[in-house]
């Protein structure tokens, strides 16, 4: 589904973010790209959705190289929930989950249906937390709008740059949890970036441990916690 070929980026101060990056992803699969701070990783996820140009080698998402499909319809294929859930703080719950069906032009009450369907799927009333503004959430909460906002046009990918890293352990594990059961249903080909191993572990079918630019190791949770 997602098919990295001896990707590179060089950013323009000379810097080597990423360096011969090949890997695949299946569809339905959820890969982890762990590792520590300044290694690549969101680099490598933002490659994905053209918010950053590669500068050697090619991207394939569903068989398409993605420097050859318009940004628009690209963003419509796949979600992006970043840490801090990035909403619009001046505009309500329902209406941020409503953001990417209004751009692609859907009918109002139609974008809004939907956004309330995905509130309720992440564990949100939608009566209750739909016309609140983002800073009359928890940073739970937030999160979790951003995950709806993310999947609200149904994109076959998702990607998710340490999406439940601005909450404190507890709730994280609870979001973990129910992000497991989300998937669950509804089965996204998922790229997900955090520097917390145990996350890694946790929500991988298998993990791209990065060092410097490259990746390490690309395995099953088992063979990367079995291995010295
Ligand atoms: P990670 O997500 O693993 O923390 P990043 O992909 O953010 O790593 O960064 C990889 C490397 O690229 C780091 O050395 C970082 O400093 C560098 N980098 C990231 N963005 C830029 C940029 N816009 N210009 C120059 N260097 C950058
Ligand atoms: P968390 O433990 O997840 O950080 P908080 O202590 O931030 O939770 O919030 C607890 C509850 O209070 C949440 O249900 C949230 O919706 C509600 N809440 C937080 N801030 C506001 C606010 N400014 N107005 C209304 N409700 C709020």
């Amino acid at each position: 589904m997602i098919r990295f070929e001896q990707v590179g980026k060089e950013y323009p101060d000379g810097t080597t973010a990423v360096d011969g990056l090949s890997f695949e992803v299946s569809e339905g699969e959820l890969v982890t790209l762990v590792g520590p701070s300044g290694c690549g990783k969101s680099t490598t996820l933002m490659m994905v959705n053209r918010l950053i140009e590669p500068t050697a080698g090619r991207i394939l998402v569903a068989g398409e190289d993605v420097a050859a499909v318009d940004p628009v319809r690209l963003r419509r294929r796949i979600g992006y929930v970043i840490q801090q859930a990035g909403l619009f703080p001046h505009r309500t719950v329902l209406d941020n989950t409503a953001t990417v069906p209004a751009l692609l032009g859907w009918k109002r009450a139609t974008a809004r249906a939907r956004a309330a369907e995905l509130l309720d799927l992440v564990g949100l009333d939608p009566a209750r937390y739909g016309p609140r503004y983002p800073h009359q959430l928890s940073g739970g909460q937030r999160q979790r709008v951003g995950v709806a906002r993310a999947l609200a046009a149904d994109p076959p990918v998702l990607l998710m740059d340490e999406p439940f890293g601005a909450v404190d352990p507890v709730v994280r594990e609870q979001l973990q949890d129910e992000f497991l059961r989300m998937q669950d249903t509804v089965r996204k080909t998922v790229l997900l970036v955090t520097h917390d191993i145990e996350e890694a572990v946790r929500l991988g079918d298998r993990i791209a441990v990065f060092g410097q630019g490259r990746i390490e190791q690309f395995d099953t949770p088992g063979a990367v916690l079995g291995s010295p």
